[in-house]
């Protein structure tokens, strides 16, 4: 069995470590480096990104971090670890520093503040349709996708792959500056969403990274 590490600094470390087991991994904690050097993939949780890039850089994780990514490590990074991930940040703290890996620009806290937090089902690249999904036993590759406080995907590089976006038309409860955004990628082992899959019950996306970090 593959093992995945979630980086356990702060954030919803036991909702994917939840998600992982259901999707077939062996999960462990990662804050030390040692532990960070055992793992076969890692998961960046949501939670609040300037709070991890400050735990990242006490507990030395970020070098570590780095040069693992550069080498090939399979990430998944969720709401605030799609910004860890994020080569660029905009509207990012002051002292905010990112891991880096993943050639796209994030927009910190995109969606504005009157719906700061709000779901919706969107239509995802590459997943299997879901049996119990609003298809039915015909299935749908919709998921459920919950955002809090989410960062959109601004920019992408040439080797990134778009594999979900806000729908392009207006709907109730979505800010309309957010139609079409970018909100899930991929490029090579690094995946990231601006949502919270670990917390809709629906394993695809996990199961998604676990195929990529089998590889
Ligand atoms: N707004 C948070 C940040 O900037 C992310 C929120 C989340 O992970 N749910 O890090």
């Amino acid at each position: 069995t593959i093992t995945i590490g979630v980086l356990a600094l702060q954030g919803d470390v036991r909702e994917h470590r939840a998600a992982l087991e259901a999707a077939g991994a062996r999960t462990v904690g990662v804050r030390r480096p040692e532990e960070l050097a055992a793992v076969d993939g890692l998961v960046l949780p949501g939670g609040e990104s300037t709070t991890i890039d400050k735990l990242l850089r006490i507990f030395e994780l970020d070098e570590p971090l780095r040069a693992r990514i550069a080498d090939g490590l399979p990430v998944y990074g969720s709401c605030a670890g799609m910004i860890l991930l994020a080569d660029r940040i905009l509207g990012g703290t002051a002292d905010q520093r990112t891991i880096g890996g993943l050639d796209v620009t994030v927009r910190r806290n995109a969606f504005g503040r009157q719906v700061d937090s709000f779901e919706t089902d969107l239509a995802f690249a590459g997943l299997a349709p879901r049996e119990d999904g609003p298809g039915g036993a015909g299935g749908t590759d919709a998921v459920h996708a919950v955002f809090i406080r989410a960062p959109w995907v601004e920019e992408v590089g040439p080797g990134v792959e778009v594999l979900a976006r806000i729908p392009d038309h207006e709907a109730p409860g979505i800010p309309a500056a957010a139609a079409g955004r970018i909100v899930a990628v991929q490029q090579g082992s690094l995946l990231a969403t601006s949502f919270h899959p670990e917390i809709s019950g629906d394993a695809r996306v996990h199961e998604l990274f676990v195929r990529i970090a089998k590889g």
